[in-house]
């Protein structure tokens, strides 16, 4: 990229991490998201709200590169994702640009997808050696203290199979913290868990907002919205329906379909 280039792509570093506007994607012909805007400032938590197929998945993986989009734009810590815009017109950054902007942002999705012939340690350590070429004694002191941080210190030579659903997200939470991500995005990470593991993980989540970390979650879990979000945003057929403070949003939503949602969860 040249340094007009830059300039033009690059926004002035503020306090917003990520600036999404007008954001559209279509799977064949069925528009799933419909010009999305979404601002999150450095340090705060966004909770994703919305009924089964609004979009929130979709829109993560946007936000990650793992899907490409149609329209619109998004920042991430001032930087256009997956495109260079020059002249006027967006050009695809090659897939080695693209995958250096994803390394930036960790994700942790509903299932855990650790590798499962590694140990937790292993898992934690794989992609910074792999993908950032630490060296493997500095990546093991460094995945032995985020299994500490995620209450699995003693855990570290356990194989997922040997793990509870919340034991192992949670390695999967580390693994993702590994990378010294800017941005962490959460697609439903307590959904696929048994009741009684959920509280052990909202906890972790919990404990990284309050030390600071900029986060994305895609939830159903309401009080954890109510008390961690510092804005929750509802979504409804690919579009944001509303968005603001979780005790305006959740206690006294503005419109029939927020409302029709609150009441079914109940
Ligand atoms: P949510 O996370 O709110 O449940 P999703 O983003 O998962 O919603 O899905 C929104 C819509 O997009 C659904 O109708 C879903 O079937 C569709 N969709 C998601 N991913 C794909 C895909 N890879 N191919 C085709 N359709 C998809």
């Amino acid at each position: 990229m040249t340094a007009a280039a830059a300039a033009e792509t690059a926004q002035p570093r503020t306090e917003r991490l990520v600036h999404a506007v007008n954001v559209t994607k279509s799977f064949h012909h069925n528009e799933v998201l419909k010009g999305i805007d979404l601002d999150v400032d450095r340090g705060q938590v966004v909770c994703l709200l919305g009924p089964s197929g609004s979009g929130k998945t979709t829109f993560l993986r946007c936000i990650n590169q793992l899907e490409t989009i149609d329209g619109g734009r998004i920042w991430v810590d001032g930087r256009l994702m997956g495109y260079d815009d020059r002249d006027g017109r967006l050009y695809r950054l090659k897939n080695k640009q693209i995958a250096a902007q994803r390394r930036e942002i960790g994700m942790v999705f509903q299932r855990f997808n650790l590798f499962p012939h590694m140990t937790a340690i292993e898992n934690v350590m794989e992609a910074p050696v792999q993908v950032k070429g630490e060296g493997k004694k500095e990546s093991r002191v460094r995945a032995q203290a985020l299994l500490d941080r995620v209450g699995l210190g003693d855990r570290c030579t356990a194989y997922p199979a040997q793990l509870s659903g919340g034991q192992q997200q949670r390695v999967a939470i580390a693994r993702a913290l590994a990378m010294q991500p800017k941005l962490m995005l959460f697609d439903e990470p307590t959904s696929a868990l048994d009741p009684e593991l959920v509280g052990e993980v909202l906890a972790v989540i919990r404990e990284l907002a309050d030390e600071g970390m900029t986060m994305i979650v895609v939830t159903h879990e309401m009080s954890f919205a109510r008390d961690v979000a510092d804005t929750v945003v509802f979504m409804d057929a690919g579009v944001v329906v509303e968005a603001g403070r979780p005790r305006e949003v959740l206690g006294n939503p503005q419109h029939q379909r927020t409302k029709t949602f609150l009441t079914r969860l109940h």
